[in-house]
């Protein structure tokens, strides 16, 4: 349930935040619905009252004349009210919709402004110095028989792949180390349904339909196929009260993801950067709202020390106002330095959505003690909030492969494998040509 009262005693601070974030939410249009709502909605309360002084009249003993006045005005009252109720459902209805768009806040240390705008938090390593002339993973992968980009353009179309060979160990080698590092800092693993209601891809704050949108609806039905494990994993405990003890809940979650890439035509992305479809670890917590900054930090050191392990040298974003979506009240990035396409490039965002997602799937706790602000009521009579959350990329698995075959290339055309890898690939240290 989005606050709009909130909304509205903070109209200045909100039309503020929606300039910031570049954002085409129409704050004004969103108040004036919300203001003819409420005017309905108390139209609907006082004709319901009247309904009910004429229901408890007609309890009594009346003359029939007087009888028959009562049962005309009930009537008319009834149809007053059907036509109000559909009115206020059409409006409501209206009102999510406008609202949708509307921002979450943002954190007050974030940059204002464009991509541009955004601020480097941290460097790790620096860039691997070649003695050789090198190569980018399309060259090395099309070398060592790794993808077949041309068979999955026939089959799917374009941005589609088959792995091949030591690319399908090395997908599942990086899902499940990824796995195996973020069960070990105390989280809870899960695979989670690829086909989910569009309802839920908009209460986590995506558009699930229109002309720019990234989801894939299955026609005919109300279905999405999931752009991130994100979606699943924030549906899981959707309408639910969750107990303070519960908190933190700390998933991390394997999964497929489908996205339409609307608006990337014409970006330089080629082989496996952007694809419609890819493999995903993803981290993703649920807390208190006094403790969602510090988890956050913590989801940007799980991958710090992800991607160190790796051996690869990134550097640490705060991403800018207008670069946040609608979800995030902040955003980490990280890029990567990727040396075949001789630039840095995105391999993973962490983001504190605060409440914005839990207040539209109804995901609630029971604090232990009130808030403050609250009168001193009995135990049972503490208040609900509505829990935080934060989603985190462990491991987006093209973009990974991407860095390591071009990180990790030698002179002789073959790649060395990471050393936290290996175990999970059968003890291989190298892809050679064949
Ligand atoms: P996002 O959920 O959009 O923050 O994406 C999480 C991560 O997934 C990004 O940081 C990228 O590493 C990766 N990613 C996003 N879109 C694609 C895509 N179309 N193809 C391959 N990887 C992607």
């Amino acid at each position: 349930s989005i606050d709009f009262k909130w909304i509205r005693d903070n109209k200045d601070a909100v039309a503020t935040n929606i300039k910031n974030r570049n954002s085409n939410a129409d704050l004004e249009l969103v108040l004036e619905l919300y203001t003819k709502m409420l005017e309905i909605q108390k139209e609907v309360e006082r004709l319901r009252g009247e309904r009910n002084v004429v229901a408890n009249k007609m309890k009594g003993k009346l003359e029939p004349s007087e009888r028959q006045k009562l049962i005309e005005e009930g009537k008319n009252l009834k149809e007053g009210l059907l036509t109000l109720e559909e009115d206020l459902l059409k409006l409501t209805d209206e009102l999510q919709q406008e609202a949708q768009c509307i921002p979450n806040m943002t954190h007050p240390d974030v940059p204002i402004g464009d991509e541009d705008s955004s601020t480097i938090r941290k460097k790790v390593g620096s860039p691997h110095d070649f003695s050789f002339p090198i190569k980018d993973h399309l060259q090395l992968g099309k070398e060592l028989n790794l993808f077949d980009f041309d068979a999955a353009a026939k089959v799917s179309g374009s941005k589609f792949y088959y792995l091949k060979n030591e690319a399908v160990m090395l997908e599942m080698a990086l899902t499940n180390w990824t796995v195996f590092e973020v069960i070990k800092r105390g989280f809870t693993p899960l695979t989670t349904p690829e086909i989910v209601r569009s309802s839920v891809v908009e209460k986590c704050g995506f558009q699930p339909r229109g002309e720019n949108t990234q989801v894939y609806s299955i026609e005919g039905s109300d279905h999405c196929l999931i752009g991130t494990a994100e979606i699943p994993v924030g549906g899981i405990h959707m309408d639910s009260i969750l107990a303070n003890s519960q908190l933190p809940l700390k998933y991390v979650a394997s999964s497929h993801c489908f996205r339409t890439e609307a608006g990337a035509a014409g970006t330089a992305t080629r082989g496996l950067y952007r694809v419609h479809q890819f493999s995903k670890v993803e981290m993703f917590v649920l807390c208190q709202p006094e403790e969602s900054d510090s988890y956050h930090e913590e989801l940007i050191r799980i991958e710090e020390e992800l991607f160190t392990s790796l051996g690869l040298h990134f550097k640490i974003l705060d991403m800018a106002t207008a670069d946040l979506g609608a979800p995030a009240y902040r955003k980490f990035d990280v890029e990567a330095w990727m040396p075949g396409l001789g630039r840095y490039g995105e391999i993973s965002s962490a983001s504190n959505c605060t409440d914005y997602q839990s207040r539209r799937l109804g995901i609630r706790y029971r604090p232990s003690e009130p808030p403050s602000s609250t009168p001193k009521k009995g135990k049972g009579n503490i208040p609900t909030q509505f829990v935080h959350t934060l989603n985190a990329t462990a491991c987006a698995i093209p973009r990974m492969i991407v860095c390591i075959l071009e990180n990790y290339q030698q002179e002789d055309g073959s790649i060395v494998i990471p050393k936290p890898l290996r175990p999970f690939m059968g003890g291989l240290e190298r892809i050679t040509p064949k």
